[in-house]
């Protein structure tokens, strides 16, 4: 029977995308994820033991909030999915959890990250002092230089950061640093990646531990609306993981429209971008063969966007796919417009959004929507850490 869907399939592709393009050394690693992450992921147990967490510890589920001045503005119903709300102010701490508790299943000891903006590494050394795990966090020097809160976060949590110097010293060289530590440590270390990128497994395994994120909002519909699904979704992506979460249980289901919100920058015809999906060509970045922003020689462009968790010069796998069918429309949100959007969320609604998240509220002046339309828009993650940003705009 041959059924269109847009999940991966068995050997870890979405359509043309995915797949996992590694070095001999890290294969065996790879492997062994693969081989165990189905079966915990789908244990009794383990769902136990998560969604209690998830509970108890993020203070989950999060709220599904009728914005009613914001609907009143754009003519529809626009519910805002409270991601802001969860312990650390984002959505990163599902996935940390998820993966953390898979490594402790799996016997591994000892926790490493890359982190940009530092909102992952927040995320995992949170994770790891809860749990008592040695955790590493690979960060580039110019993101430490730019983001000194995160890093003192993450140093009182307990973890150890790691200042790379190569390259621009920015999140890809972290990245690279990182699994250059997993080829040496293999045997007792564990890789959190933070988000729906990376070699197959990693955007399936991150998937379904932020897919927590559409099943709260089915139930949540069906108890506002009678139904329990939306007429839009709408979400930022910069790697894809608070979007993947979102449209997770909706993905088969083409009553709902997807609509994504990528980092325009200053403009897509600016060179200084972020907006992968309208910029990429077909590339290897990370592991898996996506869309990436590189030059004519491959090499790989160093992204620009005001939101420090926008600027990735890749895309998940599954996003990739999702656009090339279609499936999802894509826009790219200028600095100028997501720094509108957030001001308006806040003046209107007395909520300060991340400005990732305020990408995604940029969309709504974008689309033409019916009276009756129902939308669902992710708030990924809470704006205390960008007020210097706003109000320096
Ligand atoms: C990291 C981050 C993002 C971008 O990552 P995705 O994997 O695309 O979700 C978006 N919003 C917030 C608040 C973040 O911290």
């Amino acid at each position: 029977m041959l059924m269109k869907t847009y999940q991966v399939d068995e050997n870890g592709y979405y359509g043309e995308f995915g797949g996992a393009y590694i070095p001999e050394i890290l294969h065996r690693c790879v492997e062994e994820l693969r081989n165990s992450y189905l079966q915990v992921l789908e244990s009794e147990e383990f769902r136990k033991e998560f969604m209690s967490m998830l509970r108890d510890y993020v203070g989950r589920p999060s709220p599904l909030y009728l914005a009613e001045r914001l609907s009143e503005k754009y003519r529809c119903k626009i519910y805002l999915k409270r991601e802001d709300l969860n312990h650390t102010g984002a959505h990163k701490i599902n996935n940390a959890i998820g993966q953390i508790l898979l490594a402790k299943r799996m016997g591994k000891k000892r926790i490493i990250a890359e982190t940009g903006a530092g909102q992952h590494g927040v995320a995992t050394a949170t994770v790891c002092a809860l749990m008592g795990m040695e955790c590493v966090i690979y960060m580039g020097k110019t993101d430490i230089e730019r983001q000194h809160m995160n890093v003192e976060r993450m140093k009182m949590l307990g973890a150890e950061v790691k200042p790379v110097t190569s390259g621009n010293m920015t999140l890809k060289d972290a990245t690279n640093e990182a699994i250059r530590d997993w080829c040496c440590h293999s045997a007792d270390t564990y890789y959190v990646i933070g988000s729906t990128v990376g070699p197959h497994p990693y955007p399936d395994m991150v998937a379904r531990l932020q897919s927590v994120i559409s099943k709260e909002i089915q139930n949540q519909l069906a108890e506002h609306e009678g139904r329990s699904y939306p007429d839009y979704l709408i979400a930022c992506v910069g790697g894809g993981s608070n979007a993947a979460g979102t449209i997770y249980h909706y993905l088969d289901d083409e009553r709902v429209k997807i609509v994504l919100a990528e980092a325009g920058g200053k403009g897509i015809e600016s060179l200084m971008s972020a907006a992968t999906i309208q910029l990429g060509r077909l590339g290897i970045i990370h592991g898996a063969r996506t869309l990436v922003m590189q030059n004519e020689d491959g090499q790989i462009l160093e992204p620009y966007s005001i939101s420090a968790g926008l600027d990735y010069p890749g895309i998940g796998p599954m996003h990739a796919n999702l656009a090339r069918q279609h499936r999802a429309t894509v826009f790219a949100i200028n600095d100028d417009e997501a720094v509108k959007a957030a001001f308006e969320l806040t003046r209107l609604e007395g909520i300060i959004p991340a400005l990732e998240s305020a990408h995604a509220l940029g969309v709504l002046g974008k689309l033409a929507f019916h009276p009756e339309d129902v939308v669902v828009l992710t708030v990924s993650g809470r704006g205390d850490k960008d007020l210097e940003t706003y109000l320096n705009y």
